[in-house]
Protein backbone atom coordinates (compact mmCIF):
# COMPACT_ATOMS: atom_id res chain seq x y z
CA UNK A 1 0.00 0.00 0.00
CA UNK A 2 1.10 3.28 -0.58
CA UNK A 3 0.14 5.02 2.51
CA UNK A 4 2.70 2.47 3.92
CA UNK A 5 5.70 3.13 1.61
CA UNK A 6 8.08 6.49 2.40
CA UNK A 7 6.88 9.03 0.08
CA UNK A 8 10.15 9.46 -1.73
CA UNK A 9 10.53 5.60 -2.02
CA UNK A 10 7.54 6.15 -4.15
CA UNK A 11 8.45 8.97 -5.93
CA UNK A 12 12.16 6.46 -7.22
CA UNK A 13 9.44 3.90 -7.74
CA UNK A 14 7.31 6.14 -10.18
CA UNK A 15 10.46 7.07 -11.72
CA UNK A 16 10.01 10.54 -10.51
CA UNK A 17 12.88 12.97 -10.98
CA UNK A 18 11.98 15.62 -8.76
CA UNK A 19 9.26 16.53 -5.98
CA UNK A 20 9.10 19.97 -4.67
CA UNK A 21 6.84 20.98 -1.98
CA UNK A 22 6.02 24.53 -0.97
CA UNK A 23 4.38 26.74 2.05
CA UNK A 24 3.80 29.99 1.91
CA UNK A 25 2.15 31.62 5.42
CA UNK A 26 1.06 34.96 3.81
CA UNK A 27 -1.29 33.13 1.59
CA UNK A 28 -2.17 30.11 2.90
CA UNK A 29 -0.48 28.19 -0.32
CA UNK A 30 0.20 24.65 0.55
CA UNK A 31 1.56 23.13 -3.45
CA UNK A 32 3.58 20.06 -4.55
CA UNK A 33 5.08 20.01 -7.87
CA UNK A 34 6.22 16.54 -9.47
CA UNK A 35 8.32 17.10 -12.29
CA UNK A 36 8.41 13.05 -13.53
CA UNK A 37 10.69 13.35 -16.89
CA UNK A 38 12.06 15.72 -18.21
CA UNK A 39 14.53 13.60 -20.77
CA UNK A 40 12.24 14.69 -24.13
CA UNK A 41 12.27 18.73 -22.63
CA UNK A 42 10.88 20.57 -20.00
CA UNK A 43 8.04 19.22 -17.74
CA UNK A 44 4.81 20.56 -18.60
CA UNK A 45 1.52 20.02 -17.09
CA UNK A 46 -1.57 22.05 -15.56
CA UNK A 47 -2.46 23.25 -11.92
CA UNK A 48 -4.90 21.53 -9.86
CA UNK A 49 -6.61 23.21 -6.99
CA UNK A 50 -8.92 20.69 -5.35
CA UNK A 51 -9.15 19.68 -1.84
CA UNK A 52 -7.17 16.62 -0.42
CA UNK A 53 -7.97 14.54 2.54
CA UNK A 54 -3.86 14.47 3.14
CA UNK A 55 -0.65 16.32 2.02
CA UNK A 56 0.34 12.64 0.98
CA UNK A 57 -2.59 12.10 -1.14
CA UNK A 58 -1.97 14.97 -2.92
CA UNK A 59 1.64 14.19 -3.04
CA UNK A 60 1.11 10.67 -4.50
CA UNK A 61 -1.96 12.28 -7.07
CA UNK A 62 0.92 15.21 -8.07
CA UNK A 63 3.26 11.72 -9.04
CA UNK A 64 0.76 9.86 -10.46
CA UNK A 65 -0.43 12.71 -13.17
CA UNK A 66 2.75 14.03 -13.44
CA UNK A 67 3.83 10.62 -15.08
CA UNK A 68 0.87 10.47 -17.36
CA UNK A 69 1.79 13.77 -18.81
CA UNK A 70 5.62 12.48 -19.29
CA UNK A 71 3.54 9.39 -21.70
CA UNK A 72 0.30 11.58 -22.87
CA UNK A 73 3.18 13.84 -24.60
CA UNK A 74 5.35 11.79 -25.75
CA UNK A 75 2.80 9.72 -27.55
CA UNK A 76 1.74 13.29 -28.85
CA UNK A 77 5.07 13.21 -30.42
CA UNK A 78 5.42 16.82 -28.26
CA UNK A 79 9.18 17.63 -26.97
CA UNK A 80 7.82 17.75 -24.11
CA UNK A 81 8.42 15.78 -20.47
CA UNK A 82 5.63 15.67 -17.79
CA UNK A 83 5.05 17.24 -14.51
CA UNK A 84 2.22 18.43 -12.50
CA UNK A 85 1.08 20.57 -9.62
CA UNK A 86 -1.36 20.25 -6.61
CA UNK A 87 -2.45 22.91 -4.78
CA UNK A 88 -4.39 21.85 -1.50
CA UNK A 89 -7.42 24.00 -1.52
CA UNK A 90 -8.44 24.53 1.66
CA UNK A 91 -11.92 25.53 3.72
CA UNK A 92 -10.59 28.82 4.82
CA UNK A 93 -10.96 31.79 2.15
CA UNK A 94 -7.97 32.63 0.61
CA UNK A 95 -6.87 36.29 -1.64
CA UNK A 96 -6.45 34.60 -4.97
CA UNK A 97 -4.91 36.73 -6.65
CA UNK A 98 -1.86 36.49 -3.59
CA UNK A 99 -2.07 33.11 -3.39
CA UNK A 100 -1.63 32.61 -6.99
CA UNK A 101 1.27 35.37 -7.28
CA UNK A 102 2.75 33.74 -4.42
CA UNK A 103 2.83 30.13 -6.18
CA UNK A 104 4.19 31.61 -9.46
CA UNK A 105 6.88 33.25 -7.88
CA UNK A 106 7.68 29.37 -6.50
CA UNK A 107 7.61 28.49 -9.96
CA UNK A 108 9.80 31.08 -11.34
CA UNK A 109 12.47 29.31 -8.62
CA UNK A 110 12.50 26.15 -10.86
CA UNK A 111 14.24 27.89 -13.74
CA UNK A 112 11.90 26.70 -16.41
CA UNK A 113 12.26 22.63 -15.60
CA UNK A 114 8.38 23.08 -15.36
CA UNK A 115 5.97 24.98 -17.19
CA UNK A 116 1.78 24.90 -15.68
CA UNK A 117 -1.17 25.31 -17.45
CA UNK A 118 -5.02 25.55 -16.31
CA UNK A 119 -6.78 22.22 -14.91
CA UNK A 120 -9.19 21.47 -12.27
CA UNK A 121 -10.08 24.24 -10.18
CA UNK A 122 -8.21 26.74 -11.40
CA UNK A 123 -8.69 29.17 -14.17
CA UNK A 124 -7.62 31.28 -17.05
CA UNK A 125 -7.39 34.44 -14.65
CA UNK A 126 -5.42 32.32 -12.19
CA UNK A 127 -2.64 31.71 -15.14
CA UNK A 128 -2.92 35.35 -15.77
CA UNK A 129 -1.44 36.33 -12.25
CA UNK A 130 1.15 33.80 -12.35
CA UNK A 131 2.29 34.78 -15.18
CA UNK A 132 2.67 38.37 -13.36
CA UNK A 133 4.99 36.38 -11.95
CA UNK A 134 7.04 34.71 -13.93
CA UNK A 135 6.92 33.28 -18.39
CA UNK A 136 6.63 29.64 -17.04
CA UNK A 137 2.94 29.19 -17.59
CA UNK A 138 0.81 29.08 -20.64
CA UNK A 139 -3.01 28.96 -21.25
CA UNK A 140 -3.43 32.81 -20.26
CA UNK A 141 -5.69 35.29 -21.71
CA UNK A 142 -2.22 36.82 -23.35
CA UNK A 143 -2.53 33.85 -26.31
CA UNK A 144 -2.10 34.03 -29.93
CA UNK A 145 -4.68 31.41 -30.12
CA UNK A 146 -8.39 31.90 -30.54
CA UNK A 147 -9.70 30.48 -27.61
CA UNK A 148 -7.29 30.20 -23.91
CA UNK A 149 -9.74 27.22 -22.83
CA UNK A 150 -8.34 24.30 -24.83
CA UNK A 151 -11.66 21.64 -23.79
CA UNK A 152 -12.93 22.31 -27.08
CA UNK A 153 -9.65 21.39 -28.84
CA UNK A 154 -9.40 17.93 -26.32
CA UNK A 155 -13.16 17.70 -27.59
CA UNK A 156 -11.66 17.58 -31.21
CA UNK A 157 -8.95 15.16 -30.58
CA UNK A 158 -11.68 12.76 -29.13
CA UNK A 159 -13.55 13.24 -32.06
CA UNK A 160 -10.63 12.26 -34.44
CA UNK A 161 -10.17 9.47 -31.86
CA UNK A 162 -14.19 7.65 -32.27
CA UNK A 163 -14.11 8.20 -36.12
CA UNK A 164 -10.69 6.33 -36.12
CA UNK A 165 -12.13 3.47 -34.13
CA UNK A 166 -15.09 3.69 -36.26
CA UNK A 167 -13.13 3.32 -39.16
CA UNK A 168 -11.27 0.60 -37.27
CA UNK A 169 -13.98 -1.39 -36.15
CA UNK A 170 -16.66 -0.71 -38.67
CA UNK A 171 -14.97 -0.11 -41.62
CA UNK A 172 -17.31 3.21 -42.12
CA UNK A 173 -15.90 6.78 -42.63
CA UNK A 174 -18.64 8.83 -40.85
CA UNK A 175 -20.33 8.99 -37.67
CA UNK A 176 -23.56 8.67 -39.23
CA UNK A 177 -25.84 6.52 -37.11
CA UNK A 178 -23.71 5.53 -35.42
CA UNK A 179 -24.53 5.46 -31.62
CA UNK A 180 -22.22 7.05 -29.01
CA UNK A 181 -23.12 7.12 -25.34
CA UNK A 182 -21.18 10.07 -23.40
CA UNK A 183 -20.76 9.83 -19.94
CA UNK A 184 -19.87 13.52 -18.79
CA UNK A 185 -21.16 16.89 -20.77
CA UNK A 186 -19.46 19.43 -19.16
CA UNK A 187 -16.41 21.11 -21.19
CA UNK A 188 -15.04 18.53 -23.09
CA UNK A 189 -18.22 16.25 -23.28
CA UNK A 190 -20.33 19.25 -24.30
CA UNK A 191 -17.97 19.98 -27.29
CA UNK A 192 -17.96 16.72 -28.52
CA UNK A 193 -21.48 15.89 -28.50
CA UNK A 194 -21.78 19.24 -30.90
CA UNK A 195 -19.16 17.58 -32.89
CA UNK A 196 -20.60 14.35 -33.07
CA UNK A 197 -24.26 15.49 -33.33
CA UNK A 198 -23.20 17.49 -36.62
CA UNK A 199 -21.84 14.54 -37.68
CA UNK A 200 -24.88 12.31 -37.68
CA UNK A 201 -24.68 10.54 -34.51
CA UNK A 202 -27.25 8.70 -32.67
CA UNK A 203 -26.58 10.20 -28.98
CA UNK A 204 -27.31 9.17 -25.46
CA UNK A 205 -25.95 11.16 -22.42
CA UNK A 206 -25.77 11.22 -18.95
CA UNK A 207 -24.59 13.72 -16.44
CA UNK A 208 -25.10 14.10 -12.44
CA UNK A 209 -25.17 17.59 -13.40
CA UNK A 210 -28.89 18.34 -14.57
CA UNK A 211 -28.53 21.40 -15.71
CA UNK A 212 -26.13 20.52 -18.21
CA UNK A 213 -28.37 17.54 -19.78
CA UNK A 214 -30.77 20.18 -20.36
CA UNK A 215 -28.37 21.90 -22.22
CA UNK A 216 -27.64 19.39 -24.87
CA UNK A 217 -31.13 18.36 -24.68
CA UNK A 218 -31.95 21.71 -25.42
CA UNK A 219 -29.59 22.52 -28.37
CA UNK A 220 -28.78 19.26 -30.06
CA UNK A 221 -31.24 15.71 -30.46
CA UNK A 222 -29.37 13.34 -27.73
CA UNK A 223 -31.23 10.89 -25.33
CA UNK A 224 -30.91 10.81 -21.65
CA UNK A 225 -29.86 8.27 -19.22
CA UNK A 226 -31.94 9.49 -15.85
CA UNK A 227 -29.59 7.15 -13.80
CA UNK A 228 -25.97 7.45 -14.30
CA UNK A 229 -24.92 4.55 -13.48
CA UNK A 230 -26.94 3.02 -16.49
CA UNK A 231 -25.16 4.52 -19.10
CA UNK A 232 -22.46 1.66 -19.21
CA UNK A 233 -25.41 -0.99 -20.02
CA UNK A 234 -26.62 1.42 -23.21
CA UNK A 235 -27.05 -0.81 -25.89
CA UNK A 236 -24.60 1.68 -28.39
CA UNK A 237 -21.42 1.34 -30.22
CA UNK A 238 -19.49 3.56 -28.30
CA UNK A 239 -18.93 4.45 -24.70
CA UNK A 240 -17.12 7.64 -24.45
CA UNK A 241 -16.39 8.58 -20.73
CA UNK A 242 -15.62 12.06 -20.44
CA UNK A 243 -16.35 12.64 -17.10
CA UNK A 244 -14.30 10.64 -13.89
CA UNK A 245 -11.02 8.63 -13.80
CA UNK A 246 -11.23 4.80 -13.02
CA UNK A 247 -14.78 4.31 -14.58
CA UNK A 248 -13.04 1.05 -16.44
CA UNK A 249 -13.13 -1.38 -13.73
CA UNK A 250 -14.21 -4.72 -12.69
CA UNK A 251 -17.50 -3.95 -12.14
CA UNK A 252 -18.25 -1.74 -15.26
CA UNK A 253 -16.69 -3.62 -17.72
CA UNK A 254 -18.66 -6.83 -17.77
CA UNK A 255 -21.63 -4.26 -18.12
CA UNK A 256 -20.16 -2.40 -21.43
CA UNK A 257 -22.61 -2.80 -24.28
CA UNK A 258 -20.21 -0.70 -26.51
CA UNK A 259 -17.87 -2.24 -29.16
CA UNK A 260 -15.71 0.89 -28.87
CA UNK A 261 -14.41 2.68 -25.83
CA UNK A 262 -13.04 6.06 -26.59
CA UNK A 263 -13.53 9.45 -24.20
CA UNK A 264 -11.49 11.80 -23.17
CA UNK A 265 -11.02 11.09 -19.27
CA UNK A 266 -7.66 10.85 -17.56
CA UNK A 267 -7.19 7.69 -16.10
CA UNK A 268 -9.79 5.69 -17.29
CA UNK A 269 -8.64 2.42 -16.51
CA UNK A 270 -9.27 1.43 -12.54
CA UNK A 271 -6.14 -0.97 -12.68
CA UNK A 272 -3.60 -1.29 -15.56
CA UNK A 273 -4.52 -4.96 -16.32
CA UNK A 274 -8.33 -3.93 -16.58
CA UNK A 275 -7.22 -3.15 -20.41
CA UNK A 276 -6.34 -7.00 -20.51
CA UNK A 277 -10.07 -7.61 -19.58
CA UNK A 278 -11.51 -5.44 -22.25
CA UNK A 279 -9.32 -6.89 -24.57
CA UNK A 280 -10.49 -10.11 -23.66
CA UNK A 281 -14.43 -8.90 -24.64
CA UNK A 282 -13.42 -7.90 -27.81
CA UNK A 283 -13.75 -4.07 -27.18
CA UNK A 284 -11.62 -1.59 -28.88
CA UNK A 285 -10.19 0.77 -26.50
CA UNK A 286 -8.88 4.31 -27.27
CA UNK A 287 -5.90 4.55 -24.11
CA UNK A 288 -6.90 8.08 -22.55
CA UNK A 289 -3.21 9.30 -22.59
CA UNK A 290 -3.74 9.16 -26.50
CA UNK A 291 -7.15 9.97 -27.40
CA UNK A 292 -7.33 13.17 -24.89
CA UNK A 293 -4.13 14.46 -25.64
CA UNK A 294 -5.68 17.57 -27.71
CA UNK A 295 -5.07 20.28 -24.42
CA UNK A 296 -1.39 19.39 -24.33
CA UNK A 297 -1.06 19.68 -27.95
CA UNK A 298 -2.66 23.39 -27.95
CA UNK A 299 -1.43 24.61 -24.71
CA UNK A 300 2.08 23.61 -25.49
CA UNK A 301 1.61 25.42 -29.02
CA UNK A 302 0.24 28.76 -27.37
CA UNK A 303 3.39 28.21 -25.05
CA UNK A 304 6.26 27.95 -28.26
CA UNK A 305 4.00 29.91 -30.08
CA UNK A 306 3.71 27.83 -33.31
CA UNK A 307 0.54 28.48 -35.20
CA UNK A 308 -3.06 27.66 -34.23
CA UNK A 309 -3.28 25.85 -37.52
CA UNK A 310 -0.46 23.64 -36.88
CA UNK A 311 -1.64 22.80 -33.40
CA UNK A 312 -5.07 21.70 -35.18
CA UNK A 313 -3.32 19.42 -37.46
CA UNK A 314 -1.08 17.62 -34.98
CA UNK A 315 -4.54 17.06 -32.99
CA UNK A 316 -6.16 15.68 -35.61
CA UNK A 317 -3.38 13.10 -36.32
CA UNK A 318 -4.52 11.56 -33.01
CA UNK A 319 -6.44 9.60 -35.13
CA UNK A 320 -3.15 8.42 -37.15
CA UNK A 321 -1.39 7.66 -33.68
CA UNK A 322 -4.97 5.20 -32.77
CA UNK A 323 -4.85 4.00 -36.14
CA UNK A 324 -1.61 2.37 -35.63
CA UNK A 325 -2.07 1.55 -32.09
CA UNK A 326 -4.94 -0.90 -32.83
CA UNK A 327 -3.08 -2.37 -35.98
CA UNK A 328 -0.30 -2.76 -33.39
CA UNK A 329 -2.31 -4.39 -31.18
CA UNK A 330 -3.63 -6.85 -33.65
CA UNK A 331 -0.54 -7.44 -35.10
CA UNK A 332 1.43 -8.24 -31.45
CA UNK A 333 -1.25 -9.57 -30.08
CA UNK A 334 -1.13 -6.67 -27.16
CA UNK A 335 -4.25 -4.90 -25.75
CA UNK A 336 -3.85 -1.38 -27.04
CA UNK A 337 -2.95 0.41 -23.90
CA UNK A 338 0.10 -1.52 -23.81
CA UNK A 339 1.20 -1.25 -27.14
CA UNK A 340 0.47 2.83 -26.94
CA UNK A 341 2.35 2.84 -23.54
CA UNK A 342 5.53 0.90 -24.54
CA UNK A 343 5.63 2.99 -28.12
CA UNK A 344 6.10 5.89 -25.66
CA UNK A 345 8.09 4.33 -23.25
CA UNK A 346 10.43 3.90 -25.96
CA UNK A 347 10.44 7.30 -26.89
CA UNK A 348 11.18 8.52 -23.40
CA UNK A 349 13.75 6.28 -22.72
CA UNK A 350 15.28 4.86 -25.77
CA UNK A 351 14.69 1.70 -25.51
CA UNK A 352 12.16 -1.43 -25.27
CA UNK A 353 9.99 -1.78 -22.61
CA UNK A 354 9.24 -5.52 -21.26
P1 LIG B 1 -15.83 18.85 -16.30
O1 LIG B 1 -15.73 18.85 -14.82
O2 LIG B 1 -16.15 20.12 -17.00
O3 LIG B 1 -16.88 17.76 -16.79
C1 LIG B 1 -17.06 16.53 -16.17
C2 LIG B 1 -18.55 16.28 -16.09
O4 LIG B 1 -18.78 14.99 -15.57
C3 LIG B 1 -19.28 17.27 -15.18
O5 LIG B 1 -20.30 17.88 -15.92
C4 LIG B 1 -19.82 16.39 -14.05
O6 LIG B 1 -21.09 16.83 -13.58
C5 LIG B 1 -19.93 15.05 -14.75
N1 LIG B 1 -19.94 13.90 -13.86
C6 LIG B 1 -19.30 13.72 -12.69
N2 LIG B 1 -19.57 12.50 -12.20
C7 LIG B 1 -20.37 11.89 -13.11
C8 LIG B 1 -20.95 10.60 -13.19
N3 LIG B 1 -20.77 9.67 -12.25
N4 LIG B 1 -21.71 10.31 -14.28
C9 LIG B 1 -21.92 11.22 -15.24
N5 LIG B 1 -21.39 12.46 -15.21
C10 LIG B 1 -20.62 12.78 -14.16
O7 LIG B 1 -14.44 18.26 -16.83
P2 LIG B 1 -13.87 18.32 -18.29
O8 LIG B 1 -12.89 19.44 -18.39
O9 LIG B 1 -14.98 18.23 -19.27
O10 LIG B 1 -13.01 16.98 -18.33
C11 LIG B 1 -13.66 15.73 -18.40
C12 LIG B 1 -12.62 14.63 -18.25
O11 LIG B 1 -11.64 14.74 -19.26
C13 LIG B 1 -11.85 14.68 -16.93
O12 LIG B 1 -11.51 13.38 -16.55
C14 LIG B 1 -10.58 15.42 -17.30
O13 LIG B 1 -9.51 15.11 -16.44
C15 LIG B 1 -10.34 14.90 -18.70
N6 LIG B 1 -9.56 15.81 -19.55
C16 LIG B 1 -10.00 17.06 -19.75
C17 LIG B 1 -9.26 17.91 -20.58
C18 LIG B 1 -9.72 19.30 -20.87
O14 LIG B 1 -9.22 19.91 -21.84
N7 LIG B 1 -10.67 19.85 -20.12
C19 LIG B 1 -8.06 17.44 -21.16
C20 LIG B 1 -7.66 16.12 -20.95
C21 LIG B 1 -8.43 15.31 -20.13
Amino acid sequence: MVHEQDILDYAAHMHCEELHMVTDEKTGLKAVVAIHNTKLGFALGGCRWIEYKSTLEATIDAIRLAQGMTYKSAIAGLPLGGGKAVLLKSKAPVDRKAYFAAFGRFLETLNGRYVTAVDSGTCIEDMDIIATQTNNVTSTSNSIYSSPDPSSLTALGVYEGIKAGVKFKFGKDSLSGVHIAVQGVGHVGYHLVKLIWQDGAKITVSDSNHILVERCVNEFKVDVVADIANIYSVDCDVFSPCALGAVLNKKSIPMINAQIIAGAANNQLGATEDAEMIADRGILYAPDFVINAGAIIYVAGQYSKISEEDSQTKIVAIAKTLQEIFECSVRERENTHRVAYAIAFERIYGKVYD
